[in-house]
């Protein structure tokens, strides 16, 4: 019998067509056209045993990202671990409404708070090279991913420097720096699913760290605490943006208003879900 071709075990794999292209690819350490060009001759034996491998861990739920490592945000090729959240296209309106935010701002000093991978924080710093990005993360596990994807994929000669990656739960990760930072913009992607909310236990969630989904209260406790603390370390005028859950903006702008904030407002995602908040403080 002939060994399979890459397209013979694309036809007979189980997953979903596209999991299947990526996982052989990834597998084959082939680029996408070389199914066109390989695609029907022979695989030997550990080829196949190689994509076999991460069929199965797939078959078994685990997200194409952790399995390959990688995942896309805004343009840029993410090194993704079961240590840190997988960047969501959703969260790409963040990062557009904090560089629309700065637009104008020389040389601005932007906080990220629970980078995770750092997609939100490296993806402003690649579109402006003269801003000066502190991220934060509690994880000493993330802050590692982070920071080798800052080293990869920013320009280590950037105007703005190197991103400054800080250990510790939202503001007080800050407390430390000196001189005390003022900035021009806050962004966070919090924990903002319920403690009990059935999501948690399907799909790719049951394998992204459970710290980088829910705050094991009610949804808002994470969200609350930063929109709390932002005032005190923004500049006059600055604004927070956070993202949050398809049925929480309401909810997101009341706590933006009793904190003083001005302009407080909620935009849609692509899919048309108020999915961020953000307000700025008084001039
Ligand atoms: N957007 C993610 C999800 O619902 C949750 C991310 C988060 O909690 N910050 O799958």
């Amino acid at each position: 019998m002939t060994a399979a071709t890459a397209l013979e075990l694309l036809r007979a794999s189980p997953l979903d067509a596209l999991d299947a292209r990526v996982l052989l690819t990834h597998a084959l350490g082939w680029r996408r056209t070389d199914l066109i060009t390989r695609g029907d001759v022979p695989l030997s034996d550990t080829q196949i045993a190689g994509f076999a491998a991460l069929e199965q861990r797939r078959i078994a739920g685990e997200p194409i990202a952790q399995i390959t490592g990688r995942r896309e945000f805004y343009g840029l090729d993410f090194e993704v671990t079961a240590a840190v959240l997988i960047p969501r296209p959703d969260t790409e309106l963040l990062v557009e409404t904090a560089l629309h935010a700065l637009d104008g701002k020389q040389a601005p000093l932007v906080a990220d708070l629970g980078t995770g991978s750092g997609a939100i924080a490296i993806a402003i710093a690649a579109q402006r090279p003269d801003a000066c990005v502190i991220a934060t993360d509690r994880s000493v596990d993330a802050l590692v991913v982070a920071k080798r994807n800052a080293q990869r994929l920013l320009a280590p000669d950037r105007a703005g420097g190197v991103l400054d990656f800080v250990e510790g739960n939202w503001f007080d990760a800050l407390v430390p720096l000196t001189p005390r930072p003022r900035f021009d913009a806050i962004v966070s992607n919090p924990p903002y699913i319920a403690a009990h909310d059935p999501h948690l236990s399907q799909g790719d969630l049951r394998f992204e760290p459970a710290s980088a989904l829910t705050d094991h209260a009610d949804g808002l406790s994470a969200l609350r605490a930063i929109v709390a603390g932002a005032p005190a370390w923004l500049k006059p005028g600055a604004p927070l943006w956070v993202e949050h859950g398809y049925d929480q903006a309401a909810a997101v702008r009341s706590i933006f208003t009793e904190h003083g904030f001005r302009a407080v407002a909620s935009l849609r995602d692509l899919a048309g879900i108020e999915r961020i908040t953000g307000g700025t403080t008084p001039p």
